[in-house]
C-alpha cells in the first residue's frame, strides 16, 4: 500500500481535469499526496489552467493537453517547473507509455482508447472508469490487459461493487449480475416530456455529480447501456446474466447473484472517491474521509424495472451485445456524435437513441475485430454515419 514503506507509488492519470480526475487527485491527496505517489503523467484536454495547477501541485513529470492549439498554453503555464510539457494525440500515447506503474483511465469517450491500450499493453495496472474502452473494443482491450500482464480494476461505481461482490474462485457459482440504475432526472417522465428537453435540464443528475456526457448519459440511460456492455466483458459473461434494476436512491452500486440463491452486494454513499480509492489500493481497503451511511436516516431502498420503452438505450445494448463484433463500437460511435448534436442544440433528446439505432441497423451484421484497426474503422464510418442522419433531420426541420 501506498505510504509506511517508504517506497512511493508510480501513476498516471490519463484525463486528471475531468470529474473523475480531480477525485483520484483528492483520493491521492488523502493518501498521502507527493509523500506516497509519484505523478508521472496527468493529461486533460480543454482546461490548460487546471492541468497545469495539478501538475504543480503533485509534481508531475509530464503534463499533456489533447488538443494541440493549447500547447503554447501550456508550455507556458508549466514554465520554470521542469515539468515537461506536450500535445496532441501520440502524445498522450506517449504518457500512457511512461512507466507508472498504475494508470488512471478517465479520459470519456473513445478517445480514451489508443492511450488506456498503450498502458495496458506494457503491463500497468489499469483502473478503468473510461468504460468506452471495453464497449468499442472489448475483447481486444482485455486481450491486452492479459498479455500485458497488469490488472484491469474497474472504477465504474456499478462494476466496482461487482468486483468486490465477487467471490474468489467461485465463477462457476455466478447466475446473474444486477447492474443498480439511479433511473437519472426522467426516471419517471413520459416520452412526450423527455422530447423538448434542453441539455441544462437533462445534466441535473439527482444523486451523482459527474462529467457531461455521463450525465446526459444517464439521462437517456445510454450510460447503462455502456455499462451492461462493459459488464460482459469485465467479468466474462453472457448476455443474459446481466440484469439491470432502477433503484433511485443509489445506494446498492450493484449486486452478484450465486446459483445458491445468495446475493452480495457493495453499498456506500454515490460518491466515485470510494470506487476510486478501492482501485488505487487494491486488494487493500484506504481510509477515506467519504460520508459514511446512515441506514436510518436512508429509512429505504426502492427498486423499479427499468422500461426499455422510455429508455431504448437499453434494448440498443442487448441487440450490441447479442450481435457482438464491433457492434458495440458502433453504438458508441454513433451515440457520441449524436450526444455533440445534441448539446449543440441540433437535434433532440430522444433523437439520440434514434441515431444509435439507425446507425447500428445500417451497419449490421459485423464481424468480430480482429485488429484494433477493425474497431477505429468500425467507429469512423458510424461517426460518419451518424453525422449523414443529423444533417438529414436538420434538413427535414
Ligand atoms: P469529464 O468530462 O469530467 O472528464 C473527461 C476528461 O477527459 C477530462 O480530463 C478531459 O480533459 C479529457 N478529455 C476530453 N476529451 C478528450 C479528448 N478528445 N482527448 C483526450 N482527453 C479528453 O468526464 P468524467 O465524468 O470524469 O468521465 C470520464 C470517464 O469516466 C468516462 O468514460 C465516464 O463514463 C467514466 N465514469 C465517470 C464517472 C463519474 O462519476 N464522473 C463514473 C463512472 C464512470
Ligand atoms: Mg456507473
Amino acid at each position: 500500500m501506498a505510504g509506511g514503506s517508504g517506497v512511493r507509488r508510480s501513476i498516471s492519470i490519463l484525463g486528471s481535469t475531468g470529474s473523475i480526475g480531480v477525485n483520484t487527485l483528492d483520493v491521492i491527496a488523502q493518501l498521502g499526496g507527493t509523500d506516497a505517489f509519484d505523478l508521472v503523467a496527468l493529461t486533460g484536454n480543454s482546461n490548460v489552467e487546471l492541468l497545469a495547477r495539478q501538475a504543480r501541485e503533485f509534481g508531475a513529470r509530464i503534463a499533456v493537453t489533447a488538443d494541440e492549439e493549447n500547447y503554447t498554453a501550456l508550455k507556458e503555464a508549466l514554465a520554470g517547473t521542469g515539468i515537461e510539457a506536450a500535445a496532441g494525440r501520440q502524445a498522450l500515447v506517449e504518457a500512457a507509455s511512461a512507466d507508472a506503474g498504475w494508470v488512471m483511465a478517465a479520459i470519456v469517450g473513445t478517445a480514451g482508447l489508443a492511450p488506456t491500450l498503450a498502458a495496458a499493453a506494457r503491463g500497468a495496472d489499469i483502473a478503468l472508469a473510461n468504460k468506452e474502452c471495453l464497449v468499442s473494443a472489448g475483447d481486444l482491450f482485455v486481450h491486452a490487459v492479459k498479455e500485458g500482464g497488469g490488472r484491469l480494476i474497474p472504477v465504474d461505481s456499478e462494476h466496482s461493487a461487482i468486483f468486490q461482490s465477487l467471490e474468489d474462485d467461485q465463477h462457476h457459482a455466478v447466475e446473474r449480475i444486477v447492474l443498480t440504475a439511479s433511473g437519472g432526472p426522467f426516471r419517471t417522465w413520459s416520452r412526450e416530456q423527455m422530447a423538448d428537453v434542453t441539455v441544462e435540464i437533462a445534466k441535473a443528475h439527482p444523486n451523482w455529480s459527474m462529467g457531461l456526457k455521463i450525465s446526459i448519459g444517464s439521462a437517456s440511460m445510454f450510460n447503462k447501456a455502456l455499462e451492461m456492455i462493459e459488464a460482459k466483458h469485465l467479468f466474462d459473461l453472457n448476455p443474459e446474466q446481466i440484469e439491470v434494476i432502477v433503484h433511485p436512491q443509489s445506494i446498492i452500486h450493484s449486486m452478484v447473484g450465486y446459483t445458491d440463491g445468495s446475493v452480495l452486494a457493495q453499498l456506500g454513499a454515490p460518491d466515485m472517491r470510494t470506487a476510486i480509492g478501492y482501485a488505487l489500493t487494491y486488494p487493500d481497503r484506504p481510509k477515506l474521509n467519504v460520508e459514511r451511511l446512515d441506514f436510518v436516516k436512508l429509512a429505504r431502498l426502492d427498486f423499479e424495472a427499468p422500461d426499455e420503452v422510455r429508455f431504448p438505450a437499453l434494448r440498443l445494448a442487448r441487440t450490441a451485445l447479442a450481435r457482438g463484433g464491433v457492434q458495440g463500437a458502433v453504438m458508441n460511435a454513433a451515440e457520441e456524435v449524436a450526444f455533440d448534436a445534441f448539446c449543440a442544440g441540433r437535434i433532440g433528446f430522444l433523437a439520440m437513441a434514434d441515431i444509435a439505432e439507425e446507425v447500428m441497423e445500417a451497419m449490421a451484421p459485423h464481424p468480430a475485430a480482429t485488429i484494433i484497426e477493425d474497431v477505429f474503422e468500425a467507429d469512423a464510418e458510424a461517426r460518419r454515419r451518424a453525422a449523414e442522419i443529423i444533417a438529414r433531420k436538420e434538413m427535414a426541420a
